[in-house]
């Protein structure tokens, strides 16, 4: 298959204008004969839910929590980009666009890219008009800060909670039009397949997670915004019910999965404490506006950080980027912890750990404009670590965030499956290598407010999509074949649990596929996955049944696809031999240890191709082409 992005011709600040104006449009009268099925109620699942409704196709929307509101995108704290410019520092829908293609390091579609930048303003409008509460400046502008990766204060915020307000927003719109009859609301569903008929999407099959049944939804088009994927590593910032079983379900029916390896690690977390946590929380990024970022100079210094003089501290990220300063790129900062707790000189119990310290900034602001600023979060690290950050500094240590990679889409969000949408964190789309903060949720709200509104209907418009029941024998037999696959799992009856296997899976993952990689730690990692997998289907252990509430087997559900993709990720890790952004070979880097890319042979989207379980997938190759951002070494400095 040739893997054809779709980029509209024509100069890149009119791709987009044209593109809406070329794209076949369905009628207003037509429009309520469409039902359109929607996976996910995040921002992305939340804003194409409503915007598709009130355009006036039938919706039905699905997601894994008791209240669309409920999705992980809840969890955003730090903020939301665009390039409004109101601080009048030189930002500009161009600069958006040059920062994120640079911060992507170069792996990113410059068309996709500049269209975000474009809609990044409309996306605030809109919002503001919904009701969220934006932080305001004195004068009543809307209030901005600084996130990585640049050099401009372009973020906007609701406090710590602006994914929370967001989201209500989102939420908002959609009981509007639930109200009105056009949504039609799904919770406690889990979607366990992708239905194709005569090759195009045209339902799923879920199950009812309160009683077990399984049902069958069929529709016209199907829009997957099941979020990321970054719960492979078992510990990671991301709600605990986060997965990639939709979309590698739907990888099974013949959609791409493109940069599967992309992952974003986050560099303000807290740190790791114990055997048995499940889940790691984030410290905003917004506190590095502030926070000062430290180690010790001397290895192996255990004096408490107060005892330590300025002269003996390494404010590493200033010392080596004067430019950014702490406001690196999240991959850039990640690794400069993870390089200076290697040299012996991390801090805390464990010592993979640095400081990031308020001290300077209370004593020049003042604890009220700190507290004004942060107090949420501060609070929150106060209740988990019994320390308080007003006196002594946090202690962070990089954790799993974001993943970039996700289902290969063209530039009207479709995926190699026509009919077949994905948006949001689920896709792969816009951030390349290294997402910057406070862009996913930019993205999110792109794709569902105002990209795939259009390029739907451009879809519809053409498509022949003759009427599909759920008694067609494709829906039928995707749904034996999910009962099947359930009445496997609990009949293994072994002795370990399906939490076991996952915290396995996600030791390897973190050692052999996180922050670093060589190639022979990939090699090892893919058969460990190989013979873990292998005793998983042997030896776990499922209790209860099928036939009601069982969140064992929804787990087991989701561990099982784990261990089939994070093979995809080794391989996908190990065929990209070259450094990048969040994909770091130790094989390639610069002398000053920064990603050493390789733009002759790797300047293109990996996309992979299914053919089996244990058979080894195909690559596909998008070429990228920049024809507007010169490709250069990536420098903070
Ligand atoms: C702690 C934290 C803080 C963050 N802060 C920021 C920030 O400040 N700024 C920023 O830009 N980004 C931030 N991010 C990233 C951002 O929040 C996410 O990338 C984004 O919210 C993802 O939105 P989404 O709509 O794609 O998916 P999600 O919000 O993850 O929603 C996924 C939806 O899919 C549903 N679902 C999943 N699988 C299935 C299935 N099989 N069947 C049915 N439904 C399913 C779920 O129920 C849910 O409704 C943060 C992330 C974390 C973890």
């Amino acid at each position: 298959m040739q893997l054809n992005a779709n980029i509209p011709d024509g100069p890149l600040a009119q791709k987009w204008d044209r593109h809406r104006f070329e794209l076949k449009l369905v009628s207003p009268a037509n429009k309520r004969k469409y039902t359109i099925i929607v996976v996910g109620t995040g921002l992305a699942g939340g804003s194409a839910a409503a915007s598709l409704a009130e355009l006036g196709y039938a919706v039905k929307s699905f997601c894994i929590q008791d209240s669309p509101r409920r999705a992980h995108s809840i969890a955003a704290q730090g903020g939301i980009n665009a390039a409004k410019n109101y601080q009048n520092e030189g930002d500009s829908i161009w600069r958006l666009f040059y920062d994120t293609v640079k911060g992507g390091d170069f792996r990113s579609r410059e068309a996709n890219v500049y269209r975000l930048a474009q809609i990044s303003n409309d996306i605030i409008d809109q919002c503001v008009a919904q009701g969220v509460p934006f932080a305001r400046e004195y004068g009543g502008l809307l209030a901005n800060r600084s996130f990585g990766g640049a050099q401009v204060s372009r973020t906007f915020y609701a406090r710590g909670q602006t994914g929370q307000q967001l989201l209500l927003g989102a939420y908002s719109a959609m009981m509007r039009q639930a109200a009105a009859g056009r949504i039609t609301l799904f919770p406690r569903r889990e979607m366990l397949d992708l239905v194709l008929v005569d090759g195009k999407a045209r339902g799923i099959v879920t199950r009812n997670l309160i009683n077990g049944e399984l049902e069958r939804h069929a529709g016209d088009a199907v829009v997957l915004c099941t979020g990321g994927y970054g719960n492979v590593f078992f510990l990671s910032t991301n709600a605990m019910a986060s997965n990639v079983s939709a979309a590698f379900r739907a990888h099974k029916k013949g959609a791409f999965f493109a940069n599967p390896c992309f992952t974003q690690i986050h560099p303000t977390c807290i740190p790791v404490h114990g055997t048995y946590q499940s889940k790691l929380t984030l410290m905003s990024e917004s506190l590095r506006n502030d926070g000062r970022v430290w180690v010790p100079r001397e290895a192996g210094d255990s004096r408490p950080p107060q005892q330590i003089p300025e002269a003996e501290r390494d404010y590493y990220l200033e010392r080596k980027y004067p430019s950014f300063g702490n406001l690196v790129p999240r991959d850039v900062a990640s690794r400069n912890a993870k390089e200076l707790c290697d040299q012996g000189k991390g801090v805390g119990e464990t010592g993979r750990a640095v400081y990031l310290d308020f001290k300077d900034a209370i004593q020049r602001d003042g604890r009220a404009v700190i507290e004004k600023k942060y107090g949420n979060l501060f609070q929150m690290y106060a209740k988990i670590t019994a320390e308080n950050p007003y006196e002594t500094p946090m202690m962070i240590y990089p954790a799993v965030h974001y993943t970039m990679g996700g289902l290969w889409v063209d530039y009207n969000l479709m995926s190699t499956v026509p009919g077949l949408f994905v948006l949001g964190e689920a896709n792969f789309s816009d951030h390349g290598a290294n997402r910057l903060g406070a862009s996913a949720l930019m993205q999110g709200l792109a794709d569902g407010y105002y990209i795939l509104p259009y390029s739907i209907g451009g879809y519809l418009a053409t498509a022949d999509l003759p009427a599909v029941d759920i008694d067609h024998a494709a829906f039928k037999g995707d749904a034996a074949a999910a009962q099947a696959k359930i009445e496997k799992l609990l009949a293994v009856r072994g002795r370990r649990t399906v939490d076991d296997f996952h915290r396995e899976l996600g030791h390897i993952m973190w050692e052999h596929c996180g922050m670093a990689r060589t190639n022979p730690g990939l090699e090892k990692a893919r058969h460990m996955i190989q013979n873990l997998r292998g005793e998983f289907w042997e030896n776990v252990r499922v209790p209860g049944t099928g036939a009601d509430l069982n969140q064992s087997l929804e787990r087991a559900g989701r561990v099982a696809d784990f261990l089939e993709f994070a093979e995809l990720m080794v391989i996908d890790a190990r065929d990209r031999q070259e450094s990048c952004g969040g994909h770091f070979n130790e094989a390639y880097q610069t002398e000053e240890n920064e990603a050493l890319r390789d733009d002759a042979h790797y300047c293109h989207v990996s996309a992979w191709e299914y053919t089996g379980v244990e058979a080894p997938p195909v690559l596909h190759k998008e070429p990228l082409v920049f024809e507007n951002v010169p490709l250069t070494q990536r420098s903070y400095k």
